[in-house]
């Protein structure tokens, strides 16, 4: 490279890199810290909160706009008409679930790619990593879920996946998952009853891989053994399970009752009873349970009525509820986590700070996400401002890295 390629590709940089997200920087926020109710000021600087400090009131349409940490989702299928299991999927179409999320105040999320042909989830893992490396993410895409293939082939436990494509755990197969995904798989769900699965638990536990239980139906002692070999948590417990089962002898009690393993609920109330969604709280506590949507590519969308690529008609509620009229089932979810938070506060009772503990502080806990989960100085600046109302949260603005990714006012 000559010096004068060199001077150009400097100031190609500085005018690229200045010009993408500089006018919406932020420098001060201010709103009613999440975790004790008192009005704060935070100063961000470089993407970063830089400090917290406690002001004497907030003024208009401030007064009961909350500040918290944005919301990390760690299993998001799609978003805003775009689905991650799409064979046509593009880094685009994955920037534009991106900015839908974080309209619902989802600063962080894991894609996840679910049972399907290996050609295909090559393929997507590979458009997903394009997505994770650009810079228009800001950073929000932090790693991916690969939910299956290795699940159980049972009905009722194996829940949508096909049938076609469930298969016994297969590390060969999961390396080229891996280096297609450019190392990014940062979690895998999988049934731990299944032939081979042991080993492969131990294998993901050596490469810092996160092992969820889900869509299985193992034993107690199967479960303490995944457990001693290295899984750590519970995909959408109380779903992907049969509807009928033995009331002494099945995957939910050994799940509750182990300290052990964290637990992910899908918080919308449509997927879960209020006394389960309770339950399952109550038996994990606050710091061993996290909130999910498991959403879908309805999510973001207009409620109406939608026609799958089958031919099948479903229907969007305003309320975020995808139903399938046909059989009087759920499609799958529709509703972003931020419906989980404020839903998991109106039946729990739990506070708004131990809701956004289990919306966002326990997964970047589990995944090791230095930089947030948290508002505290030299945390990164991913922030969510909102109010609730009746337990409904009501995003108003949300910042990503320093960077104001969604104002309502616009
Ligand atoms: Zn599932």
């Amino acid at each position: 490279m000559n010096n004068f390629t060199f001077i150009f590709l400097c100031l190609f940089t500085i005018v690229f890199s200045g010009t993408r997200h500089k006018e919406n920087n932020v420098r001060y926020v201010e709103g009613i810290f999440y975790q004790d109710d008192r009005p704060v000021k935070l100063e961000i600087t470089g993407g970063k909160i830089t400090s917290i400090t406690p002001i004497k009131k907030l003024s208009g349409s401030r007064r009961t706009l909350y500040i918290a940490p944005g919301f990390i989702d760690n299993q998001v299928n799609g978003y805003n008409g775009v689905a991650f299991d799409d064979t046509a999927i593009t880094v685009e179409d994955i920037h534009k679930a991106t900015t839908g999320l974080w309209k619902a105040g989802v600063t962080t999320y894991l894609p996840t790619v679910t049972t399907n042909d290996g050609r295909i989830i090559n393929k997507n893992l590979a458009t997903l990593a394009k997505a994770k490396a650009d810079d228009a993410s800001l950073g929000s895409i932090a790693g991916f879920h690969i939910e299956g293939p290795y699940i159980s082939p049972v009905d009722g436990y194996r829940g949508a996946h096909l049938l076609k494509f469930v298969r016994k755990p297969d590390w060969n197969e999961f390396m080229d998952f891996y280096q297609s995904s450019g190392n990014n798989i940062i979690q895998v769900t999988l049934a731990p009853e299944v032939e081979g699965a042991m080993d492969f638990i131990s294998k993901c536990k050596e490469k810092n891989i996160i092992v969820a239980l889900g869509h299985h139906n193992a034993s107690a002692q199967v479960i303490d053994e995944a457990i001693e070999h290295g899984a750590q948590t519970v995909t959408h417990i109380g779903n992907g399970i049969a509807n009928s089962i033995n009331r002494h002898v099945n995957p939910l009690w050994p799940q509750l009752a182990d300290d052990r393993l964290m637990i992910s609920m899908i918080g919308d109330g449509f997927h879960l009873l209020p006394e389960e969604l309770c339950v399952f709280y109550k038996a994990k506590g606050v710091d061993r349970t996290m909130i999910t949507s498991d959403v879908t590519s309805y999510a973001g969308m207009p409620a109406g009525e939608y026609i799958t690529t089958e031919g099948e008609k479903i229907l969007l509620t305003a309320d975020g509820e995808l139903k399938y009229p046909a059989q009087n089932v759920l499609y799958g979810s529709a509703a972003p986590i931020t419906k989980g938070i404020g839903n998991v506060m109106k039946v729990t009772g739990c506070s708004l700070s131990q809701a956004v503990r289990m919306g966002s502080t326990n997964a970047a806990r589990l995944y090791n996400f230095k930089d947030r989960g948290e508002l505290k100085p030299g945390m990164r600046a991913d922030i969510v401002l909102f109010d609730i109302e009746n337990f409904n949260i009501h995003v108003r603005k949300t910042i990503v890295n320093g960077h104001i990714v969604y104002d309502e006012r616009e």
